[in-house]
């Protein structure tokens, strides 16, 4: 399985994904790939729409642990909103400040099929709230202000031109 990872301007990255149904071999090797590919690219995080897949899951390392996150839910927002800047892998080079809120308590079924119920804080909430919105078809852009965005409008074209070459050479990767 060739997973490519996705740049903006991919359709499959503003798709709202879907419930993955079963937890199979099949799939916790998907896992495996993925958590291959996000420690190689550098990433703290990687949804599966980013290589192609509309699906709910993702992968984030907040460099204490790493985590499969499987249909995930965010039941509350804790605390108050930080700036904090963030990155993507789908659009690189790109680095600016983005509000959200401190905390989430989150609900999710890890690569065990066991429900987990927690709730995180700074740079992990930060993570999981970021790849929690891959899942939903936003990215980190859409948040920013729009003097930020228009200092980095002609890159975010650029990228959004090899995003759309990239989509039309791999498609939607389907999964079972
Ligand atoms: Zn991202």
């Amino acid at each position: 399985m060739n997973l490519k990872v996705r740049l903006i301007g991919d359709p499959v990255l503003r798709k709202k994904a879907n419930k993955v149904d079963k937890i199979d071999e099949e799939f916790l090797n998907l896992l495996e790939i993925m958590t291959e590919t996000m420690y190689r690219e550098d990433g703290v995080g990687l949804a599966a729409p980013q290589v192609g897949i509309s699906k709910r899951f993702f992968i984030m390392d907040d460099g204490k642990q790493l985590r499969k996150v499987i249909n995930p839910e965010i039941i509350e927002f804790l605390g108050d909103e930080v700036v904090f800047e963030e990155g993507c892998l789908s659009i690189p080079g790109i680095f600016l400040n983005v509000k959200r809120p401190e905390g989430v308590k989150v609900k999710y079924t890890n690569e065990n099929g066991e429900e987990i119920i927690e709730e995180l804080h700074e740079y992990t909430a930060r993570i999981f709230q970021h790849e929690y919105d891959h899942l939903e078809g936003i990215l980190f852009v859409d948040k920013v202000s729009t003097a930020a965005k228009a200092k980095v409008k002609s890159k975010i074209k650029d990228l959004m031109k090899e995003g759309r070459k990239i989509a039309k050479e791999f498609g939607e990767v389907e999964i079972k």
